[in-house]
This record gives C-alpha cells, structure tokens and sequence, in this order.
C-alpha cells in the first residue's frame, strides 16, 4: 500500500497500485474533463491564429475608379496613344505628333487639316507596327533609345 497525494483535490490516501493519481472516481473524472494546461494554450495559439488569418483574407476596399483622361489638344491625345503604344519614339510615332501640333495651331484650311488628318491616322498605325516587335520581345535596345530621345528633342525645338 503507497500514501499517494490525489492530483485533483490534494488529499493523501492509500493506493493499490503506482498508477492511481485520484483518491475517488469523482476526482479522476473532474480531472479528465479539464484540458491540460499545455492542451490550453495550444488551443489559444490556433486560435490567435485564426484571428490573424481572417485579418490577412479581409477583402481591401475596392481602388476608386482613375479618373478619365480628357485632352486639350490632339497633340496631348497622339502622345497619349502613341505612349500606350510604346511609339512615342519611333520615327513614325514622332511624324504624327508634329502633325497633330500643327493641327492644334489651327490656321490650316479645309483641305490642309484634311490631308494632316490622313496622314496623322496613317502615321500612327505605322507607329504601332514600328513599335510591335518590341512589344513581343520586351526588349528596346541602348541605341533606340538613344535615337528617340534625339528625336524628341529635335521636335521640341
Ligand atoms: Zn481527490
């Protein structure tokens, strides 16, 4: 016979064997259903867990909505396009924005504006063409950029 300390209540009492920790079932039974401490705690953790992964899937506020581009001139809109199309330095894509210029000087009559018109429109898709291939290989080599911004500036002046 051992004197043993119940782990549940703390009193002393006669056990049979090694293995009793209880001095009565009601003691045993109290204990089973009580998580251990160590048991507690991890339930804590998946818990706070828990919080920080509904915090990381809250849907963001919704971006508001870019305002929409509005041009003064044609030339604002050419460059506009020609940047979206990445032709703002090809050789055509430069032609058709100093004809756009020359369109918002105005002065022009009828048939001038007509012919700019034409020539603009058939500039830009020339532009675009020019500028294709760098679109399907991304790639714009040193000299080409070179050769754009010396175009640039020569239009500028
Ligand atoms: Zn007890």
């Amino acid at each position: 016979v051992l004197d043993v300390t119940c782990e549940e209540c703390g009193a002393a009492f006669s056990a049979k064997t090694r293995r009793a920790k209880f001095c009565k079932t009601s003691c045993r039974v109290a204990a089973n259903r009580r998580p251990s401490k160590t048991g507690k705690a991890k339930e804590q953790g998946q818990a706070a867990g828990a919080v920080v992964e509904i915090g990381k899937n809250a849907p963001a506020p919704p971006p508001a909505d870019p305002p929409k581009p509005t041009y003064d001139t044609l030339a604002e809109q050419v460059r506009e396009s020609l940047t979206e199309l990445k032709a703002l330095d090809t050789i055509s894509g430069m032609a058709a924005l100093r004809i756009a210029q020359q369109l918002d000087r105005g002065g022009d009559n009828g048939s001038a504006v007509a012919t700019l018109t034409k020539e603009l429109s058939r500039l830009r898709a020339e532009a675009r063409v020019e500028a294709a291939p760098r679109h399907r290989d991304g790639v714009t080599t040193i000299e080409e950029r070179v050769a754009g911004k010396l175009l640039q500036f020569q239009a500028a002046q």
